[in-house]
């Protein structure tokens, strides 16, 4: 009985009406959030896991060494890897593909590299203009991963630097 009272009560002044309306109140003078992106951008964490990059060493030797950890450990059978021993012995990715339409952004290729060359950049800003999977536009090739790293380098070090603070 008690409580059909109150709930007439409630809703014959309309109380929930203007509980809410006092939230938009609060919220109608209070520094604004909106950011105008793409002129304004929010702050990226180092942590962020954006499109992928190859990495190479300062003598411009590529990091990885077709281990096959990062293909092996992918949750999304994203990666496809090939590869063969170069003439000095090293063994060498010949082909190095990640399906952007299959990846999942986990990150676990990352974390499975022994050698850091697999990255995860804070790049988040592109798109597909040919989405035909014959056109190949989604993959991310060897050559790709490796132009992504070299144009990226100096931020990927500065992320992975921050990144171990909390390792
Ligand atoms: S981020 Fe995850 S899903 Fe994407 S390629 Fe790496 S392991 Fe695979
Ligand atoms: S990227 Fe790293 S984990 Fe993947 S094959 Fe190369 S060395 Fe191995």
């Amino acid at each position: 009985m008690m409580k059909s009272v109150v709930h007439y009560v409630r809703s014959l002044f309309m109380l929930e009406l203007w509980k809410g309306l006092s939230v938009t109140g609060r919220y109608l003078f209070r520094k604004k959030f909106t950011l105008n992106y793409p002129e304004q951008k929010a702050p990226v964490s180092p942590r962020f896991r954006g499109l992928h990059a190859q990495r190479r060493y300062p003598n411009g030797e590529e990091r990885c060494i077709a281990c096959k950890l990062c293909e092996a450990v992918c949750p999304a059978n994203a990666i496809t890897i090939e590869a063969e021993p170069r003439e000095d012995g090293s063994r060498r990715t010949t082909r190095y593909d990640i399906d952007l339409f299959k990846c999942i952004f986990c990150g676990f290729c990352e974390e499975s590299c022994p050698v850091d060359a697999i990255v995860e950049t804070r790049v988040y800003e592109y798109h597909f203009e040919d989405t035909d999977k014959a056109a190949g536009a989604h993959i991310m090739t060897k050559e790709k991963l490796l132009a992504m790293g070299d144009k990226y380098e100096a931020q990927i070090a500065a992320d992975r630097a921050a990144q171990a603070k909390y390792r």
